[in-house]
């Protein structure tokens, strides 16, 4: 491995920093997995997880990524042959999407922009033509991190009431739960999706479904096979049950530490973080592109994401190289861009356990990287961010 001094900025929309408290807390020998310590903080973490959703809907944690999360959510609530309706968001609308499809289920994919969030008046409309109700759920990406796009999410449940259709209405939260107010009963969220290792601060490797009474009434008559995400046999006074097998205790054990972090913080003065430190890289972008050629993917402004931002820039720039520079001389990763905006943008993460210096760290780390390598940029962007910083502390 290439030596590098310093601290790795992990600049990267997942994985992200793990605090060194939650990387201690870990760090102990696992507990039995049906006994009574083990038993009450696997409980605690349950409650707490609820508290984060803001439900008070039956959460299911996982061995597994955000992926084993989407089809959780598939599996526990439909049946091959079953339509779902999937407004687009970028990459990560398209992957579910395609997963959807890969059980057996019929994605009506509702074409978008990449630049723009849900439409829900589209939603409504599609809703509304489908009178004999085929479409059984909405499957919806709140913060897509390919895009940095952030849609309304209760939009987008009037828009379902609206059409008065009964399908569920299924949201991932992976990018923005914690960055981003997000409440999945008053929204009227019957299935979210979320994982570990992006505003929960945690190594891989967890991942979450809260299914509201609704999407586990639904589910008990679907017939998608499924063993290991079963939420029905998911409970029960055996605590092996919760997991399907033994429980990832060590995982536990951090992701309660970082829920105390979250709760140490409280909820809202972790948005209001990420609002800052957001908008601290945009106003860099901002001064950047008033002598070169950079623009913020996400075109309307109150829908740009807490979490990550997606900065477009001329394809002649040799976006790899920006990469390869800002990893090996200044220990800084980056987002590369996914799917059709492969090679047409970096991506800042700037979510989970980030703070003031280290965004700055970054965007510096970046300016210096666009002057070795040519790339015509207005000076300042640091700057712009530092008055952005100042203006909103
Ligand atoms: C990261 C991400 C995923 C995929 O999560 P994995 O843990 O990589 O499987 C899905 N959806 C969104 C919005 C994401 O940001």
């Amino acid at each position: 491995m290439t030596f590098r001094a310093g601290w790795n900025f992990l600049m990267t929309p997942g994985p992200t920093n793990i605090p060194d408290r939650v990387l201690r807390a870990m760090a102990r020998p696992a507990l039995e997995y049906a006994g009574p310590d083990f038993m009450e903080l696997s409980i605690g973490v349950h409650e707490d997880l609820k508290r984060i959703f803001q439900t008070t809907a039956e959460v299911f944690i996982y061995s597994a990524n955000g992926h084993g999360a989407w089809e959780a959510a598939l599996c526990n609530t439909l049946s091959p042959g079953d339509t779902v309706l999937v407004p687009e968001t970028g990459q990560f609308s398209n992957s579910w999407s395609l997963m959807a499809e890969s059980l057996g289920i019929i994605s009506q994919y509702m074409p978008a922009d990449w630049r723009h969030g849900v439409d829900p008046a589209v939603v409504e409309e599609t809703l509304r033509a489908d009178t004999g109700h085929k479409i059984k759920a909405v499957l919806m990406v709140h913060t897509d991190t390919a895009t940095a796009i952030t849609s309304d999410v209760a939009a987008v449940r009037k828009a379902i009431d609206a059409a008065s259709h009964p399908a569920l209405f299924m949201v991932d939260t992976i990018a923005s739960l914690v960055t981003t107010d997000y409440r999945m009963d008053e929204w009227g969220v019957d299935v979210t999706i979320a994982a570990c290792q992006k505003g929960l601060m945690m190594a891989p490797g967890l991942s979450f479904t809260a299914a509201s009474d609704k999407a586990r009434e639904v589910g008990k008559s679907t017939t998608m096979p499924r063993n290991y995400w079963n939420w029905q046999t998911r409970r029960g006074a055996v605590h092996y049950t919760w997991y399907c097998g033994t429980g990832p205790v060590n995982s536990i054990f951090g992701l309660r530490e970082s829920l105390d972090m979250i709760f140490e913080e409280t909820l809202l003065g972790a948005q209001a973080r990420h609002q800052r430190l957001a908008d601290a890289v945009r106003a860099a972008v901002g001064a950047w592109d008033s002598a070169g050629s950079f623009e913020l993917n996400a075109l309307v402004s109150d829908q740009r994401a807490n979490g990550v931002t997606t900065i477009l820039i001329d394809e002649a720039m040799k976006v790899s190289e920006l990469h390869t520079l800002c990893r090996d001389k200044f220990n800084v990763s980056l987002g590369y861009g996914l799917g059709k905006l492969k090679g047409k943008c970096f991506r800042i993460g700037h979510m989970g356990h980030v703070n003031e210096p280290m965004v700055l760290g970054a965007l510096g780390s970046v300016e210096a990287a666009f002057a070795m390598l040519g790339i015509k940029h207005g000076k300042g962007g640091v700057q712009a961010a530092v008055d952005s910083l100042a203006q909103a502390c």
